[in-house]
């Protein structure tokens, strides 16, 4: 497992199973590497480009394809050189780029904050970060790297960097198949975060081992003898637990070193399936079964594709001697999982996607597992791993949520609180400024702002995809609906009632009742709805609250005229709106139509469109302190000249007003029409931007469009 030394050496084991260009190609990344990392070096004080060799060494003792090399050579380029993205994909094709830039961007993931708890969110999170599985493969032996290497670093950093691996990369490792790598981090990690006891167990063990040497060799060699002269092609090896497993053993199963060690465990590597079984007859007339402890995970795979014959005998003393078989390729796939699975396909074209490989290597393990009708757990498990339908995203103190696909800055700020959803306004993606409609992606951070006045939009229906942000919009608006409607149609009905010289309030509660009761009314809120709405004209209401009173009350509210205008405020919400027609503007006299879907629409009191709807009709005025921008359309008659609608444009902007539409008609060869839609204050403010308008060289005519 040594890394590799130098670019021949890895060139010389590239040959023995890619093609002569493919190899040439990792070479010239090599050297691409060599230059960019020129002058610096690594805290042993070697080349910084021994890094990148090794970690494509050991993918390639992988013998993974040909691009996930050439990204491993150049995986620190873009973090540390200041070369970009673009430039590696000039260089070596937009595949290889991407790869580089993924395995940057799980690099530049910060897990120092991490709780234990959210340790398999952070695994989850690189997961569904690296599109392509080549990256986290790539992440993974840059990590095995720096871990076989750490010795040269502080021990604080060796601690971070070693609970890191033993937290989030040995988990992933082992979602993926890839027990070797697993071990080796476990080993690695447990010994840089607990030096005393790991060097202990590594003693314990040393001394066990010499103590057996002599006695393990002998058996080995003697079941080597044994099935080569029944004509086995079979190679034999002794086999020993690793540190960390031992270490769990002890601290979780409370097992002594003496009982977990107190065993001889061998592995027969053979030529097919089919010696498999003859070979297990084989050692089972040299020692006698336990019974009872046969497994054919061949027959019947492990959940993670594990293949294998495992007997336990009884030897000499009462020992007993753990025995498993199996085939190189199922040795391979136990050792580096879905790694295995491109030395199996090496031959094949390579152009085929990752991910088709990874669904491949998914699809071989359900197959088998349903051969086996065993627990799909962890199938599942994988399968989520790598073709997530969930991202993964931080809020700005380091906590993760998880969010379907799609999700955006509104699914966040509801998932965080239905008070922040509420009261959202806008958001920070990785620091920056974004639209909340932006859909998220995984491992970025996202921070709400809000603001105590602020209130749901509907737009954000278009682009919230999760029940709670959807259904809290939904009830929002309903509820700030009816609101709104309450309070508009309790002013309708009170401007309708001062003309006969009287307040809502003055009413007498029994006098209300009984009238709620008679126009079939549950409560008082339903029927000023109904007002606000336009289902009921607030004239008519109040003459009908008003009437029965003394003959000279009703002779004197007939004669007092008009009734008093309902004031506009520009802040009203969802029961008022302003008639796309005529656009009225603050200043514009005023009237308006009571519709049933749209409560009450503001007209100009001379449009046309009102005419047909006199008896809905409501006087309106507009409040001396209203607020807001109005639409409103001019024309404009100008000479036909070159460059003149930019100099009307630059004139309307440099008033601070925003235009909003702009066309333009062509009146003869002379003349041209130019149309605008801005956004307008009131009349005053109108009347001086038309003047200025009016200014302009060669502009004839500026007219408001009255429809
Ligand atoms: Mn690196």
């Amino acid at each position: 497992m040594a890394a590799t030394q130098t670019i021949d050496a890895l060139h010389g084991t590239l040959k023995s199973y890619l093609n002569a260009d493919q190899a040439n190609q990792v070479k010239r990344a090599y050297f691409f590497a060599e230059q960019a990392h020129y002058g610096q070096r690594r805290r042993s004080g070697e080349p910084y480009v021994t890094h990148p060799l090794a970690v494509a060494g050991i993918l390639a003792d992988m013998h993974m394809d040909h691009q996930s090399l050439m990204a491993a050579m150049l995986h620190d380029v873009i973090e540390d050189t200041g070369i970009e993205k673009a430039a590696i994909g000039e260089q070596f094709g937009p595949t290889v780029a991407e790869l580089v830039d993924g395995v940057s961007k799980l690099t530049l993931m910060e897990f120092d904050t991490l709780e234990e708890k959210q340790a398999e969110n952070f695994q989850k999170m690189a997961l569904a970060m690296a599109r392509d599985i080549r990256v986290i493969l790539v992440k993974l032996a840059d990590r095995l790297h720096n871990m076989r290497t750490l010795g040269v670093l502080s021990n604080d950093k060796a601690r971070r960097i070693a609970r890191e691996t033993l937290d989030i990369y040995a988990p992933i490792a082992m979602r993926l198949g890839m027990n070797n790598v697993r071990m080796e981090f476990e080993d690695l990690g447990f010994g840089a975060l607990y030096p005393m006891r790991s060097r202990r167990i590594e003693t314990a063990i040393r001394a066990a081992r010499g103590n057996r040497k002599e006695l393990v060799e002998n058996m080995r060699q003697q079941i080597q003898e044994t099935l080569e002269q029944e004509g086995h092609q079979v190679q034999v090896r002794g086999r020993e637990k690793h540190l960390y497993s031992i270490y769990q053993k002890m601290k979780v199963k409370h097992k002594s070193f003496a009982e977990i060690m107190d065993i001889y465990a061998f592995r027969i590597i053979v030529d097919s399936v089919d010696t498999c079984y003859r070979v297990l007859g084989c050692v089972h007339s040299m020692y006698k079964p336990v019974p009872g402890s046969f497994k054919d995970y061949i027959a019947i795979p492990k959940a993670n594709g594990y293949q294998s014959l495992h007997t336990v005998m009884m030897g000499m003393h009462g020992v007993p001697i753990e025995i498993q078989i199996r085939t190189q390729a199922m040795e391979d796939m136990a050792n580096n999982g879905i790694a295995a699975h491109w030395l199996y396909k090496s031959d094949e074209h390579t152009t085929n996607g990752s991910h088709t490989r990874a669904r491949d290597w998914v699809q071989g393990l359900l197959e088998m597992q349903q051969q086996a009708g065993n627990s799909l757990e962890f199938i599942d498990s994988v399968k989520m791993d790598l073709f997530p339908d969930e991202i993964y995203v931080f809020t700005p103190k380091g906590r993760i949520l998880e969010l379907p696909r799609r999700a955006t800055a509104v699914d966040f700020a509801y998932a965080v609180h239905t008070d922040v959803g509420n009261a959202c306004v806008a958001c920070r993606i990785n620091r920056r400024l974004a639209p909340l409609s932006q859909p998220l992606e995984s491992g970025q951070t996202v921070e709400i702002l809000t603001s105590s006045g602020a209130r749901p939009n509907p737009a954000w229906l278009d682009y919230a995809v999760t029940a709670k942000a959807r259904s809290n919009i939904h009830h929002f608006l309903k509820r700030q609906t009816r609101e709104d409607s309450v309070s508009l149609g309790r002013s309708l009905l009170d401007k309708a009632l001062a003309s006969h010289g009287q307040e809502l309030d003055d009413l007498s509660d029994v006098k209300l009742a009984e009238f709620l009761a008679a126009q079939h009314y549950d409560s008082m809120e339903d029927l000023l709805i109904d007002i606000a709405r336009g289902n009921r004209l607030p004239a008519f209401t109040a003459q009908q609250l008003a009437a029965p009173e003394s003959v000279e009350d009703e002779a004197l509210s007939a004669h007092s005229g008009e009734a008093q205008p309902v004031a506009i405020k520009g802040t009203e919400g969802f029961m008022l709106s302003y008639a796309k027609c005529c656009h009225p503007i603050p200043g514009d006299p005023i009237l308006g139509y009571l519709s049933s879907e749209k409560g009450v629409v503001v007209h100009r009191d001379q449009c046309k469109n009102l005419r047909e709807h006199a008896e809905r009709l409501v006087a309106l005025r507009w409040d001396d302190e209203v607020q807001g921008d109005y639409p409103v359309n001019l024309r404009i008659e100008v000479e036909n000249r070159r460059g003149m609608i930019a100099v009307i444009a630059t004139r309307i902007n440099s008033m601070g007003v925003n235009i909003e539409k702009i066309s333009t008609e062509h009146k003869d060869h002379q003349f041209t029409y130019v149309t605008l839609e801005m956004m307008v204050q009131n009349r005053v403010h109108l009347a001086r931007i038309m003047r200025r308008l009016r200014s302009i060289t060669h502009v004839l005519k500026v007219t408001r469009i009255k429809n």
